[in-house]
Protein backbone atom coordinates (compact mmCIF):
# COMPACT_ATOMS: atom_id res chain seq x y z
CA UNK A 1 0.00 0.00 0.00
CA UNK A 2 1.36 3.33 -1.18
CA UNK A 3 0.24 6.06 1.43
CA UNK A 4 1.06 10.08 0.83
CA UNK A 5 1.54 12.15 3.59
CA UNK A 6 0.73 15.55 3.12
CA UNK A 7 0.37 18.88 5.44
CA UNK A 8 -0.15 22.70 5.13
CA UNK A 9 2.24 23.69 7.78
CA UNK A 10 5.21 22.85 5.66
CA UNK A 11 7.60 20.05 5.00
CA UNK A 12 9.64 21.29 8.56
CA UNK A 13 6.53 20.87 10.18
CA UNK A 14 7.38 18.10 13.39
CA UNK A 15 3.41 16.77 12.71
CA UNK A 16 4.47 15.82 9.25
CA UNK A 17 7.27 14.13 10.45
CA UNK A 18 6.14 12.07 13.08
CA UNK A 19 2.92 11.14 11.40
CA UNK A 20 5.33 9.72 8.39
CA UNK A 21 7.09 7.91 10.53
CA UNK A 22 3.92 6.21 12.46
CA UNK A 23 2.57 5.24 9.22
CA UNK A 24 5.61 3.31 7.68
CA UNK A 25 4.09 0.18 10.46
CA UNK A 26 0.72 0.63 7.89
CA UNK A 27 2.50 0.57 4.20
CA UNK A 28 4.94 2.22 1.81
CA UNK A 29 5.27 6.24 2.44
CA UNK A 30 5.47 8.45 -0.16
CA UNK A 31 5.69 12.36 1.26
CA UNK A 32 5.32 15.38 -0.78
CA UNK A 33 4.79 18.90 0.94
CA UNK A 34 4.49 22.13 0.53
CA UNK A 35 8.16 23.80 1.41
CA UNK A 36 6.40 26.79 3.54
CA UNK A 37 3.36 26.77 5.69
CA UNK A 38 -0.31 27.38 3.85
CA UNK A 39 -2.35 27.43 6.55
CA UNK A 40 -5.30 28.73 5.66
CA UNK A 41 -4.90 28.35 2.12
CA UNK A 42 -8.31 26.09 1.64
CA UNK A 43 -8.58 24.74 -1.65
CA UNK A 44 -6.27 26.51 -3.83
CA UNK A 45 -4.75 24.99 -6.60
CA UNK A 46 -1.92 26.30 -8.86
CA UNK A 47 -3.50 26.27 -12.42
CA UNK A 48 -1.39 28.87 -14.37
CA UNK A 49 1.88 28.06 -12.29
CA UNK A 50 4.88 25.96 -13.07
CA UNK A 51 5.41 23.95 -10.02
CA UNK A 52 9.06 23.13 -8.41
CA UNK A 53 9.59 20.07 -6.85
CA UNK A 54 12.94 18.99 -5.00
CA UNK A 55 14.08 16.12 -3.05
CA UNK A 56 14.58 16.72 0.60
CA UNK A 57 15.98 14.97 3.57
CA UNK A 58 13.38 15.09 6.82
CA UNK A 59 14.83 15.78 10.01
CA UNK A 60 14.37 12.00 11.05
CA UNK A 61 16.30 11.12 8.14
CA UNK A 62 13.88 9.89 5.42
CA UNK A 63 13.13 11.00 1.64
CA UNK A 64 10.87 13.56 0.96
CA UNK A 65 9.72 16.28 -1.69
CA UNK A 66 9.25 19.30 -1.29
CA UNK A 67 7.40 21.83 -3.86
CA UNK A 68 6.33 25.67 -3.65
CA UNK A 69 2.63 24.54 -4.37
CA UNK A 70 -0.31 24.20 -2.00
CA UNK A 71 -1.48 21.11 -0.06
CA UNK A 72 -3.96 20.12 -3.26
CA UNK A 73 -1.27 20.74 -5.18
CA UNK A 74 1.06 18.14 -3.24
CA UNK A 75 -1.88 15.69 -3.63
CA UNK A 76 -2.25 16.39 -7.47
CA UNK A 77 1.01 16.24 -7.97
CA UNK A 78 0.83 12.27 -6.04
CA UNK A 79 -2.03 11.16 -7.99
CA UNK A 80 -0.62 12.08 -11.39
CA UNK A 81 2.27 10.67 -11.42
CA UNK A 82 5.21 12.20 -9.59
CA UNK A 83 6.64 8.92 -8.90
CA UNK A 84 4.81 7.15 -11.52
CA UNK A 85 2.30 4.60 -8.79
CA UNK A 86 -0.92 6.24 -7.51
CA UNK A 87 -1.31 6.64 -3.64
CA UNK A 88 -3.69 4.15 -2.46
CA UNK A 89 -4.01 6.61 0.66
CA UNK A 90 -3.68 10.58 1.13
CA UNK A 91 -3.31 11.39 4.90
CA UNK A 92 -2.59 14.88 5.60
CA UNK A 93 -1.09 16.17 8.81
CA UNK A 94 -0.64 15.94 11.54
CA UNK A 95 -2.21 20.24 12.07
CA UNK A 96 -1.22 22.29 14.91
CA UNK A 97 -4.55 23.17 15.68
CA UNK A 98 -7.75 22.16 15.28
CA UNK A 99 -10.18 22.06 12.28
CA UNK A 100 -13.73 21.60 13.00
CA UNK A 101 -17.12 22.65 11.57
CA UNK A 102 -16.41 25.53 8.87
CA UNK A 103 -12.50 25.61 9.60
CA UNK A 104 -12.20 22.82 6.84
CA UNK A 105 -13.59 25.10 4.22
CA UNK A 106 -10.05 27.05 5.26
CA UNK A 107 -7.42 24.68 5.96
CA UNK A 108 -5.08 23.38 3.76
CA UNK A 109 -4.79 20.29 5.44
CA UNK A 110 -8.49 19.42 4.81
CA UNK A 111 -8.29 20.38 1.06
CA UNK A 112 -5.82 18.35 0.58
CA UNK A 113 -7.74 15.29 1.60
CA UNK A 114 -10.31 16.65 -0.80
CA UNK A 115 -8.14 16.89 -3.38
CA UNK A 116 -8.01 12.77 -2.62
CA UNK A 117 -11.39 12.31 -2.46
CA UNK A 118 -12.34 13.99 -5.59
CA UNK A 119 -9.72 12.19 -7.42
CA UNK A 120 -11.39 8.74 -5.57
CA UNK A 121 -8.49 8.18 -3.72
CA UNK A 122 -9.37 7.49 0.40
CA UNK A 123 -8.20 9.98 2.46
CA UNK A 124 -7.41 11.19 6.33
CA UNK A 125 -7.15 13.98 7.48
CA UNK A 126 -5.62 14.54 11.14
CA UNK A 127 -5.25 17.81 13.51
CA UNK A 128 -4.22 18.18 16.69
CA UNK A 129 -5.86 20.01 19.00
CA UNK A 130 -5.14 22.82 21.33
CA UNK A 131 -2.96 25.19 20.54
CA UNK A 132 0.15 24.59 22.65
CA UNK A 133 2.36 21.80 23.78
CA UNK A 134 1.75 19.43 20.60
CA UNK A 135 1.90 15.95 21.35
CA UNK A 136 2.09 14.72 17.96
CA UNK A 137 3.25 11.13 19.01
CA UNK A 138 -0.09 9.73 20.21
CA UNK A 139 -2.01 11.67 17.38
CA UNK A 140 0.55 9.73 14.84
CA UNK A 141 -0.05 6.09 16.64
CA UNK A 142 -3.89 6.59 16.38
CA UNK A 143 -3.74 7.81 13.04
CA UNK A 144 -1.59 4.81 12.02
CA UNK A 145 -4.54 2.74 13.77
CA UNK A 146 -7.32 4.36 12.02
CA UNK A 147 -6.09 4.03 8.98
CA UNK A 148 -5.13 0.21 9.39
CA UNK A 149 -8.98 0.23 10.10
CA UNK A 150 -10.13 2.07 7.45
CA UNK A 151 -7.99 0.35 4.54
CA UNK A 152 -9.32 -2.68 6.18
CA UNK A 153 -12.73 -1.78 5.43
CA UNK A 154 -14.84 -0.06 3.14
CA UNK A 155 -12.20 2.73 2.32
CA UNK A 156 -14.99 4.76 0.96
CA UNK A 157 -13.02 6.90 -2.00
CA UNK A 158 -14.89 9.80 -2.64
CA UNK A 159 -15.27 10.56 0.92
CA UNK A 160 -12.38 12.04 3.47
CA UNK A 161 -12.43 11.35 7.51
CA UNK A 162 -11.76 14.71 9.19
CA UNK A 163 -9.65 13.65 12.76
CA UNK A 164 -9.38 16.25 15.47
CA UNK A 165 -7.18 14.59 18.24
CA UNK A 166 -7.62 16.75 21.75
CA UNK A 167 -4.03 18.22 22.19
CA UNK A 168 -4.13 16.47 25.90
CA UNK A 169 -1.75 13.66 27.35
CA UNK A 170 -3.01 10.16 26.23
CA UNK A 171 -3.54 9.57 29.70
CA UNK A 172 -6.34 12.32 29.79
CA UNK A 173 -7.93 11.54 26.46
CA UNK A 174 -11.48 10.31 26.80
CA UNK A 175 -11.89 7.76 23.82
CA UNK A 176 -13.65 8.40 20.35
CA UNK A 177 -16.52 9.70 18.84
CA UNK A 178 -17.78 9.67 14.94
CA UNK A 179 -19.44 12.97 15.00
CA UNK A 180 -21.29 15.69 12.30
CA UNK A 181 -19.58 19.01 11.59
CA UNK A 182 -20.66 21.61 13.87
CA UNK A 183 -20.81 25.03 13.91
CA UNK A 184 -17.85 27.44 14.47
CA UNK A 185 -18.33 30.56 15.99
CA UNK A 186 -16.06 33.29 14.59
CA UNK A 187 -14.35 36.41 16.11
CA UNK A 188 -12.51 38.12 13.69
CA UNK A 189 -12.01 41.56 13.32
CA UNK A 190 -10.38 43.77 11.08
CA UNK A 191 -7.24 45.60 12.60
CA UNK A 192 -6.39 48.97 10.65
CA UNK A 193 -2.45 49.48 10.52
CA UNK A 194 -0.44 52.67 9.93
CA UNK A 195 2.23 52.07 7.40
CA UNK A 196 2.88 55.49 5.19
CA UNK A 197 3.29 55.03 1.79
CA UNK A 198 1.99 51.32 1.57
CA UNK A 199 -1.99 52.16 1.13
CA UNK A 200 -4.37 51.23 3.11
CA UNK A 201 -3.29 48.28 5.15
CA UNK A 202 -5.82 45.51 7.53
CA UNK A 203 -5.08 42.21 9.18
CA UNK A 204 -7.91 39.97 10.02
CA UNK A 205 -7.22 39.06 13.26
CA UNK A 206 -9.28 37.96 16.33
CA UNK A 207 -9.47 35.61 19.34
CA UNK A 208 -9.05 32.03 18.48
CA UNK A 209 -12.59 30.99 17.13
CA UNK A 210 -15.03 28.64 19.62
CA UNK A 211 -18.23 26.81 18.60
CA UNK A 212 -21.56 25.54 19.50
CA UNK A 213 -21.27 22.43 21.56
CA UNK A 214 -24.10 20.58 20.32
CA UNK A 215 -24.38 16.78 21.08
CA UNK A 216 -23.28 14.87 17.89
CA UNK A 217 -20.72 17.75 16.85
CA UNK A 218 -16.81 17.43 16.18
CA UNK A 219 -16.49 20.69 18.67
CA UNK A 220 -18.52 19.04 21.33
CA UNK A 221 -16.30 15.65 21.06
CA UNK A 222 -12.79 17.75 21.42
CA UNK A 223 -14.32 20.21 23.88
CA UNK A 224 -15.06 16.63 26.13
CA UNK A 225 -11.42 15.09 25.38
CA UNK A 226 -12.44 12.79 22.76
CA UNK A 227 -11.11 12.34 19.76
CA UNK A 228 -13.60 13.31 16.50
CA UNK A 229 -13.88 11.64 13.12
CA UNK A 230 -16.29 13.30 10.93
CA UNK A 231 -16.97 11.33 7.38
CA UNK A 232 -17.16 14.20 5.07
CA UNK A 233 -18.29 14.20 1.45
CA UNK A 234 -18.52 16.63 -1.32
CA UNK A 235 -22.06 17.11 -2.06
CA UNK A 236 -22.39 20.73 -0.51
CA UNK A 237 -26.37 20.70 -2.24
CA UNK A 238 -28.53 22.12 0.54
CA UNK A 239 -31.25 18.93 0.09
CA UNK A 240 -34.00 20.30 2.20
CA UNK A 241 -33.52 23.88 0.30
CA UNK A 242 -33.80 22.26 -3.08
CA UNK A 243 -36.96 20.11 -1.91
CA UNK A 244 -38.81 23.28 -1.26
CA UNK A 245 -37.32 24.93 -4.55
CA UNK A 246 -38.70 22.01 -6.86
CA UNK A 247 -42.10 22.58 -4.99
CA UNK A 248 -42.22 26.33 -4.92
CA UNK A 249 -42.96 26.59 -8.31
CA UNK A 250 -39.97 29.32 -8.79
CA UNK A 251 -38.93 26.92 -12.15
CA UNK A 252 -42.18 27.74 -13.77
CA UNK A 253 -42.63 31.50 -12.49
CA UNK A 254 -39.07 32.47 -13.46
CA UNK A 255 -39.35 30.27 -17.05
CA UNK A 256 -42.51 31.71 -17.44
CA UNK A 257 -41.17 35.13 -17.02
CA UNK A 258 -38.12 34.66 -18.61
CA UNK A 259 -38.94 32.06 -21.70
CA UNK A 260 -42.59 32.72 -21.85
CA UNK A 261 -45.37 30.20 -21.24
CA UNK A 262 -44.78 27.99 -24.04
CA UNK A 263 -41.19 27.46 -23.82
CA UNK A 264 -41.64 27.42 -20.17
CA UNK A 265 -43.97 24.53 -20.60
CA UNK A 266 -42.30 22.13 -23.42
CA UNK A 267 -38.91 23.51 -21.35
CA UNK A 268 -40.41 21.24 -18.38
CA UNK A 269 -40.55 18.35 -20.77
CA UNK A 270 -36.73 18.91 -21.49
CA UNK A 271 -37.92 19.16 -25.31
CA UNK A 272 -36.24 22.87 -26.35
CA UNK A 273 -33.50 25.17 -25.69
CA UNK A 274 -35.38 27.96 -24.51
CA UNK A 275 -35.20 31.22 -26.55
CA UNK A 276 -31.97 33.98 -25.39
CA UNK A 277 -33.81 36.12 -22.96
CA UNK A 278 -35.00 39.89 -23.72
CA UNK A 279 -32.93 40.97 -20.52
MN1 LIG B 1 -1.84 24.32 9.35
Amino acid sequence: MLILVTNDDGIESEGLVKLQSALTSVGEVLVIAPDRDWTGAGHSKSIHKTLRVFERELSDGSRAYATDGTPTDCVALGVLGLVGRRPDVVVSGINKGPNLGHDITYSGTVAAAIEAAINEVPAIAVSLGGYESWRFDFAADFTARLLRVIMAGDPHPGALFNVNVPGLPASEIKGIETTRLGQRIYRDVLMGMEEPDAGRCYRITGEMPDGLEEEGTDIKALAEGKISITPIHLDLTHHRLLSQLQTSGLEEELNRALFGATAANLGALGCVSPKTPAW
